[in-house]
């Protein structure tokens, strides 16, 4: 068996974004992986999410505005942050220290750290298209905000100021109602005020995903579905060991846990206190009579829209449950309400792929990416809202570590065992 610094073998649980990214940086690097799932590839919230690698949104969820609007929104089954009343010592413990982070010091500095990662996220995309991966990541050209009035625009912009004060950078225009149409014309009445972001960009999510999965097997990885992890057991002479309540074990020199909104239940026993709850997220798609060529945001309604070839995605809500509780149909009902005045030509009652997912969230609003207490164990995970923006730079970062290779700095902020 070899020693933790660069391994032969790794065994990655997730076959998410995430789990997969991480496999193909590990091959960059000459590593040999196995990819286990309990469903199976885009099997969670890499499936039905937005697809925005849009580095001017991607900011810390945990901030002073999110706090005052949430207890406000809170027990509302149609607010887009729902937070059912509850009892469950876990959520509570979460939404205490999530409200603790809600301040303006801490969201400043969280900023300054996603300023960091913003600035070469996208170029993780690019290793991964000049590496082989056939599906490709789309310009948005252009990336439109939309709002029913100029006082909400410029909460936005108001953002984006505290983004350029942390380091990040955003180019925006200012645009009126007329002007945000003549640019996307499935835009209705409704709209009365815009914005049109420069230089983000977009994926088709469950094509994206499955295609880097197949440059994973093109490369010789081998992807387990089915296979349910119960636990992980490591040893010094022996390397780890997945247990599974589906199927035989899978042994590596390494393990790293990238299981979404469930990486919990197997990182605890190595240390890892910082918990991940599912802030759960529906999507669904409909065919406008003309199908937006981009994606539109609606950061009042806090509804994302993006185009997936044929059809158009429409997805939102913030809903703290547990992952495995069922679709609730009034959250569907919330999304179709909020997006309805803002839309011409949709029929909403022939909507298609229905589908709720699990963001998973931490509570100070950054991910947990790194060792273990054990040096064979690691983790990826929790990045919330912008898992798909930060997965390949997470893959990339971590096989960086696991091999002994140098790492950016930024990833002291993101250490699994703070
Ligand atoms: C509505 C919505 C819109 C979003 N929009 C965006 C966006 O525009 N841009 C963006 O960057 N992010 C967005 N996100 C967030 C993004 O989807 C997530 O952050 C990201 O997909 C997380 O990826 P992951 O690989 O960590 O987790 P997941 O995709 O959830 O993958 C984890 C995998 O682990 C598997 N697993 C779990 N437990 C086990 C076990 N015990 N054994 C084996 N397998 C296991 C699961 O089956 C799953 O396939 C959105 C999310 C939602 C819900």
């Amino acid at each position: 068996m070899s020693a933790a610094k660069h391994p032969d073998h790794v065994a990655i649980v997730g076959a998410g974004i995430v789990g997969l990214s991480t496999a193909w940086f590990l091959q960059e690097r000459g590593v040999r992986v196995t990819v286990v799932d309990r469903k199976g590839v885009a099997g969670d919230s890499s499936w039905g999410n937005a697809g925005w690698l849009a580095p001017a949104l991607t900011l810390p969820l945990p901030e002073p505005a999110v706090l005052k609007y949430g207890l406000r929104a809170m027990l509302n089954p149609s607010s887009p942050v729902y937070v059912p009343f509850t009892t469950d010592v876990r959520l509570l413990r979460f939404l205490v220290g999530f409200a603790r982070h809600c301040t303006a010091s801490h969201w400043e500095s969280a900023m300054k750290v996603y300023a960091e990662v913003n600035r070469m996220s996208l170029g993780s995309y690019d290793e991964l298209a000049d590496g082989g991966v056939r599906e490709q990541t789309h310009l948005a050209d252009p990336f439109l905000a939309a709002f029913q009035s100029n006082d909400d625009r410029e909460l936005l912009v108001d953002e984006f100021r505290h983004l350029e004060a942390a380091g990040g950078e955003v180019e925006y225009d200012r645009l009126d109602g007329d002007e945000i149409r003549s640019l996307e014309p499935s835009l209705g009445g409704g709209v009365r005020s815009g914005l049109r972001l420069r230089n983000q960009r977009f994926i088709d999510p469950p094509r994206f995903v499955h295609s880097l999965a197949d440059a994973v097997l093109d490369r010789g990885g081998e992807i387990v579905s089915g296979f349910d992890v119960s636990a992980v057991r490591d040893s010094e002479r022996r390397g780890v060991r997945l247990l599974s309540r589906t199927a035989d074990s899978v042994t590596a020199d390494s393990v790293v846990v990238a299981s979404g909104a469930r990486l919990n239940a197997l990182a605890r026993p190595f240390g890892v206190r910082a918990l991940v709850q599912a802030g759960r997220g529906y999507s669904f798609s409909v065919q406008p009579r003309q199908i937006p060529k981009n994606p539109v945001y609606f950061p009042t309604q806090r509804v994302a829209c993006t185009p997936l070839h044929d059809r158009f995605r429409v997805a939102g809500m913030m809903e703290f449950r547990g992952p495995d509780a069922p679709l609730d149909p009034r959250r569907v009902q919330a999304i179709v309400e909020a997006a309805k005045p803002m839309f011409t030509g949709i029929d909403w009652d022939s909507r298609q792929e229905e589908w709720v997912g699990s963001r998973p969230c931490t509570t100070d609003g950054l991910p947990l990416i790194g060792a273990t207490r054990s040096p064979r164990v690691h983790v990826a995970g929790g990045h919330g809202m912008w898992g798909v923006a930060l997965g390949p730079l997470t893959g990339r970062m971590i096989a960086q570590s696991m091999t002994g290779d140098q790492v950016p700095g930024v990833i002291r902020h993101f250490d699994p065992l703070r």
